[in-house]
């Protein structure tokens, strides 16, 4: 009996000592001494021995037991103690790595050239006005001379929301609305940057586009202001050797009215595919603010005159990163957008 404890001893030991785990080292403390374990059954051996055998058996086994106990409490300890270790190591985090990149967010093209035009007319001592997009028939026509059963209506393909309601086709009605808020005040010199829509879809046409709206009345404003207005405009953005031309042209809102080029920006003037070899490439429209319009917001077309024009942003844009397709404006395409 008692060599028989020395070698449950003995294979206690190596058993614990071998456990690389707390499920191990559990299963060790099961063999020996769990309900069927090695020890637990010498144990109650022990009770059937002789008498005389008795006393020094069970304190032997006794110790043993307490032994092995022991023995499985530290090398607990010591696997805990591992266990802790790796999973710190697993949890560590390394803080000399660098970073994962983070994808940054660039200003849209058109936002960029929106801010571009308005910084040149802030500089011009214009500020910036705004309007509803969703609009009444009064302010995007009627107002701007353009009565019911106009031709120059036709000019536009309007989404109509109804009879009366429409979203705006151009960003003129923000004339209108600035016109009738300052009546009588002068000077009024104001840019009205903002979407607009019309019925068109194709590679030069967007059903939604946006357009920057000039407009400046004061006593004394003449024709020649507005051509130097816009030749600052057109050399701030595209360039100090841009040349300016104006073609006489039909707006129901200014009297006279101009369709305004630059010197081409692909060919200086030369002639190039761009410019369809004329040197010229249109981009906006100008006048002098119709008497009617000034009289219907409110100001005295004998005590005062102005300006005012109209320009797409999308065309701004196009001609100044020479994109040949307006629509890739608006896919959203990161590999386009990323470019500018
Ligand atoms: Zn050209």
């Amino acid at each position: 009996m008692l060599r028989e404890l020395e070698e449950i001893w003995r294979r206690a030991q190596a058993a614990i000592a071998a456990a690389r785990n707390l499920e191990e080292i559990e299963a060790a403390r099961v063999r020996f001494l769990g309900r069927k374990g090695e020890l637990t059954q010498a144990l109650r051996r022990v009770a059937s021995l002789p008498a005389a055998e008795r006393p020094l058996a069970g304190q032997r086994a006794n110790e043993v037991k307490e032994k092995v106990e022991r023995a499985l409490a530290e090398r607990t300890g010591v696997l805990r103690g591992e266990a802790l270790t790796r999973r710190l190591e697993a949890e560590a985090v390394d803080v000399t790595l660098p970073g994962r990149p983070v994808m940054l967010g660039y200003r849209h093209p058109l936002s960029q050239v929106r801010e571009e035009i308005e910084n040149i007319f802030l500089g011009l001592g214009f500020s910036i006005a705004e309007g509803p997009e969703v609009e009444l028939d009064y302010y995007n026509f009627e107002a701007l001379n353009l009565p019911k059963g106009h031709p120059a209506r036709d000019m536009q393909d309007t989404f109509f929301i109804s009879e009366e309601i429409l979203l705006r086709t151009h960003t003129s009605p923000v004339q209108v609305r600035t016109l009738e808020r300052l009546a009588p005040q002068l000077p009024v010199k104001v840019i009205a940057p903002g979407k607009v829509y019309r019925r068109d879809d194709d590679a030069t046409h967007s059903p939604m586009f946006h357009q920057v709206e000039g407009l400046a009345v004061d006593t004394n404003i003449r024709f020649s202001d507005l051509k130097g207005v816009l030749l600052v405009f057109a050399r701030e953005m595209f360039g100090p050797k841009t040349k300016l031309r104006l073609r006489p042209s039909y707006f129901p809102f200014t009297e006279p009215s101009a369709e305004v080029d630059i010197s081409c920006v692909i060919c200086g003037g030369e002639g190039c595919r761009i410019c369809k070899q004329t040197g010229w490439l249109e981009i906006l429209g100008a006048g002098m603010v119709h008497p009617r319009v000034l009289a219907v917001s409110g100001y005295d077309p004998e005590k005062c005159r102005g300006f005012a024009f109209g320009m797409g942003i999308e065309r701004i844009a196009l001609l100044k990163y020479g994109v040949n397709d307006l629509r890739l404006f608006f896919d959203n395409d990161l590999r386009f957008l990323s470019q500018f």
